[in-house]
């Protein structure tokens, strides 16, 4: 079993449908309300886990219910929370309206972004019993660089998911053992807007595993080869919250090699995306068993 610490966000969704979208100024009655617990930190925790990993979260949420559902959920997966702190700011929220198949969202990061160095740093011990470390980018970056650096001096595999897509810095970068992004996220990443994925991918072998929506993932091997781990043909229902099952899945399997890593990681996003919800569609170790046999 896999020892996986994540550092990241922890969100409320908190979803209205409507007809129409409201006008400036303008109040009307929604269809339909539902909350769902997210963040890119939360999710990828709970996809870990789910799978069979040991799982320590590393975050910040409010002194308010929102907070304290978000940790309940997260230790009802068997996600360890007790390195997430309590900050001053209301627990981070996306606020997203739906109508007519379009989309408009309000993030509010909240404490995600009391997030700290200090916090890392009091949770040393879980970077000691770890396997993997695993980060991205909605939690103040300074506080990513910190997790990272510790992650390398206990000797760690540092992942980081560059969601939201931003440049990295080089020291950043030096200190990532894997990154793991979408084909727009490692344009931005890496500051190469208009050059083939492929050649970048064969500049940093086995350090990126870019993921391609259905066709899967790619990366290169330490001797520069590009492989192309296919996707599994499934039937898409709601492909919200795949790359962060990706990315759990990696981070839990990390220990069977790259190769076989990535192919679980492929029938993990696949599984996720043929049921609704981030959270709602990651599967567990036994779905993901019987889905690849
Ligand atoms: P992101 O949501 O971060 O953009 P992707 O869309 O690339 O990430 O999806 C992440 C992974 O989830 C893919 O590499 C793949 O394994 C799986 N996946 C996503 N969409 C599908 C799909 N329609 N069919 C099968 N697998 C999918």
């Amino acid at each position: 079993m896999a020892r996986v610490v994540v550092v990241g966000s922890i969100n409320m969704d908190l979803v209205t449908e409507t007809d129409q979208f409201p006008r400036l100024g303008e109040t009307l009655f929604g269809k339909r309300f539902a909350q769902y617990p997210g963040g890119k930190g939360a999710n990828q925790a709970v996809a870990a886990a789910r799978l069979g990993a040991e799982v320590t979260m590393i975050g910040c949420v409010g002194a308010d219910a929102f907070g304290q559902q978000m940790k309940a959920i997260l230790a009802r997966e068997g996600v360890d929370t007790r390195w997430v702190s309590t900050g001053r700011e209301a627990t981070g929220i996306a606020a997203i309206t739906l109508s007519a198949g379009d989309n408009a969202i309000v993030v509010v990061p909240g404490a995600n972004h009391e997030l700290s160095a200090a916090d890392i740093d009091r949770a040393e011990q879980a970077f000691r019993d770890a396997d993997v470390v695993l980060a991205q980018l909605e939690i103040p970056f300074a506080t990513v660089c910190h997790a990272a650096r510790v992650a390398r001096a206990h000797g760690k595999p540092f992942f980081l998911n560059p969601a939201p897509a931003v440049a990295l810095p080089d020291e950043l970068l030096d200190l990532t053992t894997l990154i793991t992004p979408n084909e727009h996220e490692l344009a931005t990443a890496l500051q190469t807007p208009g050059v083939d994925w492929r050649a970048i991918l064969q500049r940093m072998p086995g350090r990126i595993a870019m993921t391609l929506g259905k066709e899967g993932a790619y990366y290169a091997t330490p001797d520069g080869q590009l492989v192309h781990q296919p996707g599994f043909a499934v039937n898409a229902v709601d492909t919200t919250g795949a790359g962060d099952t990706f990315n759990g899945a990696l981070a839990s399997f990390w220990h069977l090699g790259m190769a076989e890593a990535i192919r679980r990681a492929n029938a993990a996003g696949a599984l996720s995306v043929t049921r609704p919800g981030a959270q709602g569609g990651m599967p567990t170790l036994a779905e993901l068993e019987r889905f690849k046999s």
